[in-house]
């Protein structure tokens, strides 16, 4: 069985006043959830803060981005050992506004998701179509492409990351994926999870998830919770979401 994990992308949001409220109001709440692990990926600023906030509290943490590379001359990369240094948990990689606004191919985001597994740190594959895309019936295709590089890692490493399957039409758009057809994207990406010999890994759904539409997502055999960006930025929503 695989446990719900919803876990919330500030993005570049938040200060350190602002998360302080927002991460004491998600700690206040999260003991009356119980089916679900809980995290954040928070801006790499504010991990020491995350840190000093959340340990000990059942919510755990993580950044937003990796570097492929180990050390050395990459001036504003951050290393899988530097997230290591604040006891990440998670790190996101292949957001697609990592992949479309700074041109990260499907090779660099499985050479990310190799450095984090590398340091002992969740990579949380993002994979996810355009509208274009979609519209033009190619959405498989697509996800099939963006996944070869990742599964091509071998069944013991995919064994230990996460999927999160993030239509880039439905991101900070309001217009989520009904759950059939998210539901149908979450039943491919298994199946080939399956075929590799890791059916166990969690596949994540996001894409303006809310506590109204949360229920009906989960509800769905193979969403295993959620990637949350707007509304984990209100501690009392994304506990709704949580616990829906
Ligand atoms: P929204 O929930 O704001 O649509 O963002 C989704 C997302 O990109 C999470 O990584």
């Amino acid at each position: 069985t695989r446990k719900r994990l919803v876990m919330g992308n500030w993005k570049m949001h938040g200060s350190l006043a602002a998360n302080a409220k927002l991460l004491d109001g998600i700690c206040a709440g999260v003991a009356a959830v119980h089916n679900s692990d809980i995290a954040v990926c928070v801006p790499f600023p504010y991990l020491a803060q995350a840190r000093d906030n959340l340990r000990g509290t059942g919510v755990s943490w993580g950044a937003q981005d990796v570097s492929v590379h180990e050390q050395g001359a990459y001036t504003g990369e951050v290393s899988a050992a530097m997230l290591n240094d604040f006891a990440c948990q998670w790190v996101l990689v292949g957001h697609s506004e990592r992949r479309s606004l700074h041109a990260e191919t499907d090779e660099q985001v499985a050479g990310k998701a190799l450095a984090a597994l590398k340091a002992d740190i969740t990579p949380v594959v993002c994979v996810g179509e355009t509208l274009e895309e979609q519209q033009s019936g190619r959405t498989t295709e697509v996800i099939a492409r963006q996944l070869a590089p990742v599964l091509a890692l071998g069944a013991d490493r995919v064994a230990g990351l996460v999927l999160a399957y993030e239509p880039v039409w439905a991101i900070g758009t309001g217009l989520t994926a009904t759950p059939e057809q998210a539901q149908a994207v979450h039943a491919f990406i298994r199946g080939r999870l399956a075929e590799l010999g890791a059916p166990q890994v969690r596949v994540l759904y996001g894409g303006s998830v809310k506590a109204s539409n949360a229920g009906s997502l989960f509800a769905m055999e193979d969403i295993d919770g959620a990637l949350v960006g707007g509304a984990s930025l209100v501690a009392e929503e994304f506990l709704r979401i949580a616990a829906a």
